[in-house]
């Protein structure tokens, strides 16, 4: 199927692009790498009356220190986190270089973006959930000037965040590096979007897990953070009987949804292994 017929336009700055989203009303789209807009649009499940292409605006790739945190432009395509190889930023953030492999194919990861994904908001999508897992926050720049969200504040809904029509997404900030972090999910075929996805942040001191954060992608219509599981790591010895325990807890408090790629059952056992599994991995690395 074609899209419905739509105008076309660009920007090069960030300014041009909010001065063009309020002068086409609430209908227009930024398109960035379109690698999910154009899918949507293709089997017209969105039908905007303009895109604003705003891949000419070449100073939103970028992936730098930022204090002891890390900043991502939000053109910053997600081959580029794939490749990340810099001791500064990669120290503390190596979660996200290993979760990109899990991003759609290589042609996805060369022309989608991380703005766009976050902007997207589809809750398996990896970079979605590694934002509320690591506390990100989220700077949007509108008509009324720039605003700093947080990113447990964003995710309003499948596919709906808080951004407003005439905002532009321009950078993602993770403001602490987390030495043991790990990211696992589940698709069918190689390059799908996770049925289930978990990841996990554990803070270890003497052998002991002083903090936790589990977040479960798939089984809501957001990527959600899993106090339950939370719970049970707190305080506890890092060791695999307590990593099976938070994976049970995960799967306990979840009321996933049942579709044509899972029973809702199915994504339960399968939240109760990733859990578990991405504990493991979370507790091996370091960095
Ligand atoms: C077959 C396939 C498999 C995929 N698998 C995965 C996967 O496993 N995991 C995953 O995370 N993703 C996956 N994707 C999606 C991919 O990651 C997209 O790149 C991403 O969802 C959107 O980024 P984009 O730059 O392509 O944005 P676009 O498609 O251009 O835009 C997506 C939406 O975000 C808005 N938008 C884009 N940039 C901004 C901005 N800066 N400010 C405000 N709004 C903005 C657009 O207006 C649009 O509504 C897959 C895609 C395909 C086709």
């Amino acid at each position: 199927m074609k899209p419905t017929a739509f105008e076309f336009r660009r920007a090069s700055t960030v300014e041009e692009a909010v001065e063009q989203l309020v002068e086409l009303g609430d209908d227009a789209k930024l398109l960035a790498g379109g690698q999910s807009l154009i899918a949507m649009m293709n089997f017209r499940l969105v039908r905007p009356s303009a895109l604003v292409d705003i891949n000419g605006i070449s100073d939103l790739q970028y992936l730098e220190p930022d204090g002891e945190g890390l900043k991502i432009g939000a053109l910053t395509p997600h081959r580029w986190v794939e490749l990340m190889e810099d001791p500064d930023i990669l120290e503390g953030f190596s979660v996200l270089k290993r979760a990109a492999r899990w991003v759609g194919h290589y042609p996805i990861r060369t022309r989608g973006t991380f703005g766009g994904s976050i902007a997207h908001a589809d809750p398996s999508a990896e970079w979605c959930m590694l934002a509320l897992l690591l506390d990100a926050e989220i700077v949007a720049v509108g008509p009324a000037g720039e605003r700093v969200i947080p990113a447990s504040d964003f995710f309003h809904g499948f596919f709906m965040t808080d951004l407003q029509p005439d905002e532009m997404l321009l950078e993602v900030r993770f403001p602490r590096p987390t030495a043991h972090a790990a990211l696992q999910e589940f698709s069918r075929r190689a390059g799908d979007f996770a049925i289930v996805a978990a990841a996990v942040a554990l803070d270890i001191r003497d052998g002991a897990c002083d903090s936790a954060r589990v977040v479960l992608g798939g089984v809501a219509d957001v990527p959600l953070r899993i106090e339950q599981a939370e719970k049970v790591l707190e305080g506890a010895d890092v060791e695999p009987e307590v990593f099976r325990e938070a994976g049970r807890e995960a799967a306990k408090a979840i009321d996933p949804p049942s579709d044509v790629h899972g029973s809702a059952e199915y994504r339960r056992d399968l939240a109760a292994v990733l859990v578990e599994r991405a504990l493991r991995e979370a507790a091996g690395n370091d960095g």
